[in-house]
């Protein structure tokens, strides 16, 4: 059973639709999965009301909680709390910050800007994120994101072993942009066993916080 809660689409810079994106992850095994592309601004309306459409349609028919969200991404940090907030109030049901990877330029701040804003679910790929950032999530109830994706991966360790001490909540996802990217049960396991976290907590990423984490979401079905 895969949970995934980070993806991209053609709506972005991915390579599949979000049809065809859904319909393989049904294939994978996935029990949910959430599209979420790239945005800034300029697109938020029209990728939410795209993808939420989509995501219905997939839900009435197919045995799989697709979930209509964005990815907030490189947007300057003082605009990502009124961007998630416009996100929301657009209808998306998660909204990801594309956190301070070490493989690109995000602006400094990105963290903390997220991790600060009401609503913003999931931090994806934090970086070298602080002691800090990590206690703020816990606070604030934002999930750390353990990612799959090549680059953004490295950092994994870090903050996983942060997230524990902190006590803030991980969930694995695979920032995939195509199919070869999405996850299958042996490869989450895998990766999240690579982080060094013991069988208890990698049971608690792997099956528990995800479930947690979709409770969470204005899951509105009729
Ligand atoms: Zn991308
Ligand atoms: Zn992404």
């Amino acid at each position: 059973m895969v949970y995934d809660f980070h993806t991209h689409t053609s709506l972005s810079d991915g390579d599949l639709s979000p049809m065809e994106l859904i319909r393989r992850a049904v294939v994978n095994d996935y029990q949910a999965i959430a599209l979420t592309d790239h945005v800034s601004l300029g697109e938020l309306s029209r990728v939410i009301q795209e993808v939420t459409e989509v995501c219905t349609l997939a839900r009435s028919y197919w045995n799989i909680l697709a979930i209509p969200g964005v990815e907030l991404t490189h947007l300057p940090p003082q605009a990502i709390a009124e961007a998630a907030r416009r996100a929301k109030e657009l209808g998306a049901w998660l909204v990801v910050v594309h956190g301070e990877t070490i493989f690109e330029p995000v602006e400094k701040g990105t963290n903390l800007a997220a991790l600060q804003s009401p609503n913003v679910d999931l931090l994806a790929h934090p970086g070298l994120l602080s002691l800090e950032e990590a206690q703020l999530a816990a606070n604030n109830g934002v999930f750390l994101e353990i990612c799959a994706r090549q680059g953004h991966c490295l950092t994994n360790g870090h903050v996983a072993s942060l997230a524990l001490q902190a006590g803030a909540k991980l969930l694995l996802s695979s920032d995939a942009h195509s199919d070869q990217d999405l996850l299958t049960t042996p490869l989450t396991d895998a990766i999240v066993h690579g982080t060094g976290l013991d069988d208890v907590a990698c049971h608690q990423v792997l099956n528990l916080h995800p479930q947690t984490f979709i409770k969470k979401l204005p899951i509105s079905d009729e």
